[in-house]
């Protein structure tokens, strides 16, 4: 494409994706592009959205392309100091290095998404003000598609309507994408924009977000309290499937903010079902008696807490089709679709590829757009092509690689633990047989997701066959 007509982009949803194409785009000379959010500001705090990244290698070639991943380092506490503390319920503590790490991976980082979202806004104020605009507190309401275009209807919060007939529509509108449902709708023979699910023992767990005061104290005792870098899990004395709970709290660089708490159970869990902030608190008080949870948790914060719906992790699941063209973008005469990040991948946070796969979805759009020269009608079946088979290989890697860890079954969580270390020592013995467990696997950014199910399906075949050889051996082996 001629750098004449490198313009003329509209991105839906300023998330990490959107915001991070942004960037790309602007640096490989696009111009004219529009994001636009429905969220009022970048780091917008929304308590039960208030998750914490951790950037790997993976998600890491995008901010290194970006030059940022400095100022990532910057905000976020790194992956080699990454500590977890146990608190169990009579008060006793034990202290951690992230057990489950493989000493060989680019250091990760881990910080709020709100900071992360803040840090591509910041990038965008500070040197592409010119090229790139973000509308926020504005919503995309409608995808109108004409024969050779389509045309983009926003409004924002003034109800002030906007309408755009883009080159390059992006969408990286998330879970409930109105540009994937766009261009279902425009589909009447094959689906290839509908979403197929794949469920996992932990989709369709609820979960909500605690805030915690910064620094808060983590017993009676004076001068004991938390520190915000260290992540905690805190367990509670209640016991069975659906009393027992836990405090999951990842760490935080900066002292001053406040901390987060997940709370994560089956939707049928006793928290689920309490209706006042009353019962909510005594709830918590029974189930942790090691906690000060009255100096810790306001009345507003428990209040808030239990009127809030909070969220359900997602069933597994993505879309085959990556993109669609109307009439011709490289002559503008026609707009090409592409949808990255959640709106075409989506899965609950077991093993933190959210946004690193989101990110190297732009990362490989923009390896493509190299060698394509920009050319939009070329590059984007490219992308599908190359792009697919990692996605639905991605999907299966969740269903597989670590769903049992919120605690919701301890016989399943142990047989995990088992097959985890089996597949450890014999791939440290005899490593050109057996593979680690997917879930380090997943760690090594240079393996693509395809490469990662490819090995973590040949070792678990070698282990089925020899289970039924030794079966055979024991029963007809007198
Ligand atoms: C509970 C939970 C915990 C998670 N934890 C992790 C984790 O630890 N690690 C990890 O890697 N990933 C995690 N994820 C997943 C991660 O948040 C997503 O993969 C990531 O946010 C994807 O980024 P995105 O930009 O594609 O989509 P999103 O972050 O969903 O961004 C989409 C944006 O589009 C905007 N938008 C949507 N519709 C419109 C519209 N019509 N008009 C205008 N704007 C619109 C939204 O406001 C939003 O800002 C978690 C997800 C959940 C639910």
């Amino acid at each position: 494409m001629s750098d004449f007509n490198k313009k003329n982009v509209v991105i839906i949803g300023g998330g990490p994706t959107g915001l991070g194409t942004a960037l790309m785009l602007a640096k490989r000379g696009w111009k004219e592009i529009t994001v636009v959010e429905k969220r009022p500001t970048a780091d917008y705090y929304e308590p039960d959205k208030s998750f914490n990244y951790q950037i790997d290698g993976r998600g890491q070639k995008s901010t290194d392309l970006l030059n940022i991943t400095d100022k990532l380092a910057d905000l976020s506490v790194a992956s080699t100091d990454f500590y977890l503390t146990l608190i169990k319920p009579d008060g006793t503590r034990k202290t951690t290095k992230l057990p489950i790490i493989d000493p060989e991976r680019k250091t990760a980082y881990w910080l709020p998404r709100y900071s992360f979202v803040q840090l591509f806004y910041q990038e965008i104020k500070q040197y592409w003000q010119d090229t790139i605009k973000v509308l926020f507190n504005t919503d995309c309401l409608e995808i109108k598609v004409f024969k050779e275009q389509l045309k983009v209807i926003a409004q924002d919060q003034d109800h002030q309507q906007f309408t755009f007939t883009p080159t390059l529509l992006i969408g990286s509108d998330g879970f409930n994408s109105i540009v994937r449902k766009t261009l279902h709708e425009t589909e009447s023979q094959s689906y290839p924009f509908a979403m197929q699910k794949f469920p996992s023992p932990s989709s369709s767990l609820k979960y909500k977000v605690l805030t915690l005061p910064p620094q808060f104290p983590l017993s009676q005792e004076e001068n004991d309290i938390s520190q915000s870098t260290m992540a905690y899990a805190i367990r509670s004395s209640f016991k069975g499937k659906k009393q027992a709970i836990s405090l999951g709290l990842l760490p935080f660089k900066d002292p001053n903010k406040p901390r987060t708490a997940n709370i994560i159970a089956y939707p049928d869990h006793h928290i689920w079902q309490l209706k006042t902030p009353k019962q909510v608190e005594q709830f918590l008080i029974q189930a942790f008696p090691q906690l000060p949870i009255k100096k810790i948790i306001s009345h507003e914060e428990i209040a808030r807490f239990t009127f809030s719906n909070g969220g359900t992790f997602p069933i597994p699941q993505f879309c085959s089709g990556l993109y669609k063209i109307w009439g011709e973008p490289d002559k503008n005469e026609g707009t090409a679709v592409i949808l990255l990040g959640d709106a075409v991948h989506c899965f609950p946070p077991d093993i933190g590829q959210g946004v690193n796969s989101a990110l190297e979805d732009v990362y490989i759009f923009q390896e493509i757009l190299t060698e394509t020269q920009d050319n939009l009608s070329q590059a984007l079946p490219i992308y599908q092509q190359r792009r697919q088979e990692d996605i639905e290989a991605l999907i299966r890697l969740v269903q597989i690689s670590y769903p049992w860890q919120y605690n919701q079954d301890p016989l399943q969580k142990k047989l995990w633990n088992v097959n985890f270390l089996l597949r450890l020592l014999l791939s440290r013995f005899f490593p050109f047989i057996f593979s680690p467990h997917s879930f380090v696997l997943i760690q090594n950014h240079e393996l693509s997701y395809s490469e990662i199910l490819a090995k973590s399906n040949k070792t678990t075949r070698i282990l089925l066959t020899i289970g039924i050889i030794l079966i055979f051996l024991f029963i007809f082996i007198p």
